[in-house]
C-alpha cells in the first residue's frame, strides 16, 4: 500500500537528489545565463536585427566558434544598465531555482564596450541586479571581471584598473575567457600581476580548447588561484599531481564541454571522473546555462548518473563547491553548516540515513 512514505528498501536515484543539493556555482558566464525571450525583446528594443525568427534558434551551436559568434549577437543587444540589471536578476533567479546558494559570476564587458556602451553603465545594471536579487532570492552573488582573451592584452591593463576601484565584496577578482587557439596566455602576465597588486583574485579559462601546458602559464605565468575548465591537465601526469597536491580548483562544466567544446560524446565520458580519482579539487558548474538549455542541477543529475556516484559523493562536490569559493571564511562556515542541514534534511524526506557530519 503506499501511504507516501519513502520505500526505504528502493535505491535512491542519486541523479534526482543531486538536482536538488544546494550548490556552489563558481563558473556561470552573466551573459550565457540570459534567456532567449529576453534577448529577443532587448535586440527588439534596442534596434538590433536578429540572424533568426524563433529566439530559441538563436542559441543553436556546433562548436565553441560558433557559439562565441551567438555570444556576441547576446552582447551587441545590451546596451542600457536597465538591460543589465534584467539580465543579471534573471541569471540569479534561474540559479536560485537550480539550488545555487553562492555563485561567483563572470561578466565580460569587452564587446559592449567595443560598441560604444561604457563599462560603468554595465556596472551600474549589474550591481543593481544582484542587489535586488539577493533581496528577493535565496542567493548571494559577487562578480568576476573576465578579460576577453582574444582582443588582446591591450584593453585588459584599463578592465582590471576598473575592477580595482570597486567594493572588492561585489567585484571580487578577474578571469580571462573564450577560446585558447591562437592565444598565448603569457602576454596578459601584466595585466594578471597588476589584478594580483590591486588585491583581486585571479582565474583564467585553461586547458579546454588548449593544451595542459595553458593550466601552468596560469599558474607559473599569470599568478592564478583557480583554472576555468583545467580538464586537459590531465595530459601532463606530473602537472596533474601538482594540482592535486596544491588542492588548485578546477571549476569544471561538464555538460558545456559535451554541447559547446565537443571534448566527448557524454557526461558518462568527460575527464570529470579521472580529474576526481587523481584526486583534484573538481567542482562542477554550468557556464552558460541560458545559452545551453540547461542549469546546474542538470549537471548535477548528469555528473551522479554518468560516473554512478552515491549521494555522499554528490554532497561532498558541492561542499567543494564552497572549499573553492573566494567567499570569507565566515561566509563559507555558514555557508557549509547550512549545506550539512539541508543535506540531511533532504535525506530525511527521501527515508535515508543522516549523513552525520559534525558541523
Ligand atoms: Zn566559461
Amino acid at each position: 500500500m503506499d501511504d507516501g512514505s519513502p520505500d526505504r528498501t528502493a535505491p535512491p536515484d542519486v541523479a534526482a537528489l543531486a538536482r536538488r543539493l544546494p550548490k556552489v556555482e563558481l563558473h556561470c558566464h552573466l551573459e550565457g545565463s540570459a534567456r532567449p525571450e529576453t534577448i529577443a525583446e532587448l535586440a527588439r528594443n534596442n534596434g538590433v536585427v536578429l540572424p533568426v525568427e524563433d529566439p530559441r534558434e538563436l542559441f543553436e551551436f556546433h562548436d565553441l566558434n560558433s557559439f562565441i559568434a551567438v555570444y556576441e549577437i547576446i552582447c551587441r543587444s545590451l546596451r542600457t544598465a536597465e538591460d543589465f540589471r534584467r539580465l543579471t536578476y534573471e541569471a540569479l533567479d534561474d540559479g536560485a531555482a537550480a539550488g545555487v546558494r553562492y555563485r561567483e559570476m563572470f561578466f565580460s564587458p569587452g564587446f559592449v564596450i567595443g560598441m560604444g556602451v561604457p563599462i560603468e553603465v554595465v556596472w551600474e545594471g549589474i550591481v543593481a541586479g544582484l542587489r535586488e536579487a539577493e533581496t528577493d532570492l535565496d542567493i548571494r552573488c559577487r562578480m568576476i571581471l573576465d578579460i576577453d582573451k582574444p582582443s588582446g592584452p591591450a584593453p585588459a591593463e584599463a578592465l582590471v584598473r576598473f575592477a580595482g576601484t570597486q567594493d572588492r565584496d561585489v567585484l571580487i577578482g578577474v578571469g580571462g575567457d573564450s577560446t585558447e587557439r591562437d592565444i598565448d596566455h603569457r602576454a596578459f602576465a601584466e595585466a594578471f600581476a597588476l589584478a594580483g597588486r590591486l588585491g583581486l583574485r585571479r582565474t583564467v579559462h585553461a586547458g579546454e580548447d588548449g593544451p595542459a601546458e595553458n593550466v601552468a602559464i596560469a599558474l607559473d605565468v599569470l599568478g592564478c588561484e583557480r583554472i576555468d575548465h583545467g580538464v586537459r591537465v590531465l595530459e601532463d601526469p606530473e602537472l596533474t599531481a601538482r594540482v592535486a597536491a596544491a588542492q588548485v580548483p578546477l571549476t569544471v562544466c561538464p555538460i558545456s564541454n559535451v554541447v559547446i567544446a565537443n571534448l566527448c560524446a557524454d557526461v558518462a565520458s568527460h575527464p570529470f571522473g579521472a580529474l576526481r580519482a587523481a584526486g583534484i579539487l573538481a567542482t562542477v558548474n554550468s557556464d552558460d546555462p541560458g545559452m545551453q538549455g540547461t542549469t546546474i542541477a542538470d549537471d548535477y543529475a548528469q555528473v551522479a548518473a554518468g560516473f554512478g556516484y552515491d549521494l555522499t559523493t554528490m554532497e561532498t562536490i558541492a561542499l567543494d563547491g564552497i572549499g573553492a569559493s573566494w567567499a570569507p571564511a565566515d561566509e563559507k562556515d555558514a555557508l557549509r553548516k547550512r549545506f550539512l542541514a539541508e543535506f540531511d534534511e533532504l535525506r530525511s524526506e527521501a527515508g535515508l540515513a543522516l549523513r552525520h557530519e559534525p558541523t
